[in-house]
C-alpha cells in the first residue's frame, strides 16, 4: 500500500528502474499551467509558472503585473477595453 501522500492525484506517478533492475514508481508534482488572457488567449508574462505552496512564498508583486486587471487580461486586450470605455463615456455626455 502506497503512503497517504503517494495515493494523491495531485502529484504523477512515473515508473523507472533502477540501475539495480527494480521498477520503482516516483512521485512528482505535476507541471504548473501557463497563464492566459481571458478575452485572446495568449500567454500572459510576468507570471511565474510555480505550484501553490512555492507562490506562496512569493512576495504579491512577484505573483502578477501591477496594473488594472494585472495577470488576467493582456495589454493589447486592456488597451482596447479602455479605449471603449472612454468612447461610451464621451457619447453618454454629449
Ligand atoms: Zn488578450
Amino acid at each position: 500500500m502506497p503512503k497517504l501522500w503517494q495515493r494523491s492525484s495531485s502529484r504523477r506517478r512515473i515508473c523507472r528502474r533502477i540501475p539495480s533492475g527494480v521498477a520503482v514508481v516516483h512521485y512528482e508534482l505535476r507541471n504548473v499551467n501557463v497563464a492566459k488572457c481571458s478575452i485572446c488567449g495568449t500567454q500572459l508574462g510576468g507570471i511565474p509558472r510555480l505550484n501553490l505552496s512555492s507562490l506562496r512564498k512569493l512576495a504579491k508583486t512577484e505573483k502578477r503585473p501591477e496594473r488594472i486587471y494585472g495577470g488576467t487580461l493582456c495589454h493589447r486586450c486592456l488597451a482596447n477595453l479602455l479605449k471603449e470605455a472612454a468612447r461610451v463615456i464621451k457619447l453618454q455626455r454629449s
